[in-house]
């Protein structure tokens, strides 16, 4: 039986991913705070579009809360669903200015009483923008990937960031969450597996590549 192990994944992607980081565009903790929200449901190129313009016109929490909701759901529209991600936002700088002298929070507890943050989107800004380490940024190539690695069997998010977080070393928890973002994209995503260019496919319990060499013998 094949067996992948967290040192062996982390080993290889990050040889073969060198530069796998937050692929958001930002320049503070605030814009990364509101790109990240806007990152749900959509890609991180299309925010980058989107923010492009619209960080030259929002600056600080305040800048968000001076627009009609309106205003600021057609700057965002093309990120869809765009009602909900303008009210976390602007709910979001509300909460930053009360309770957080109008800055981002640095811990995870202050991060998720923050409308629209999940521990997902916690972890991102925290470990992107502060170098805080509190937990792994659990998205959906996360979830596909390490269940066909089969370092994880549940679709859950929660559990699966437990037991990741047991399994690898602290230091690597967000690098672990940005290497599995680029392999789901270059090599292993949700429709195409290209296990015969994957570093991993000796030891991938979901290798085709072992399944190929299994009907062979069973062919010969
Ligand atoms: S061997 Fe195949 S299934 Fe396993 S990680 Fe690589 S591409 Fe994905």
């Amino acid at each position: 039986m094949n067996v992948l192990t967290v040192d062996v994944v982390l080993k290889k992607l990050k040889k073969l991913y060198p530069e796998a980081k937050c692929t958001l565009d930002f320049t503070d903790p605030l814009q990364l705070l509101v790109a990240t929200i806007l990152a749900a449901q959509c890609t991180d190129a299309r925010v980058n579009r989107v923010t492009k313009s619209l960080f030259q016109k929002y600056h600080v929490p305040q800048d968000y809360l001076n627009v009609p909701i309106e205003e600021l759901e057609q700057d965002i529209r093309s990120c869809g669903t765009f009602h909900m991600k303008a009210k976390a936002i602007q709910e979001t700088c509300a909460t930053i200015i009360r309770d957080f002298d109008g800055e981002v929070p640095r811990t995870m507890k202050g991060m998720l009483t923050l409308r629209g943050v999940g521990r997902k989107t916690a972890a991102v800004v925290l470990a992107t923008a502060f170098g805080v380490i509190e937990g792994i940024p659990i998205d959906t190539h996360n979830i596909r990937l390490l269940n066909r690695m089969g370092l994880v069997k549940t679709k859950n998010q929660n559990r699966i960031e437990l037991e990741m977080m047991e399994k690898t070393p602290h230091k690597d928890w967000p690098i672990l969450s940005h290497l599995m973002v680029a392999h789901g994209r270059a090599v292993c995503s949700a429709y195409n597996r290209h296990c015969a260019a994957c570093p991993l496919k000796e030891n991938c319990p979901s290798s085709l590549v072992h399944k190929r060499k299994d009907l062979s013998k069973l062919v010969s």
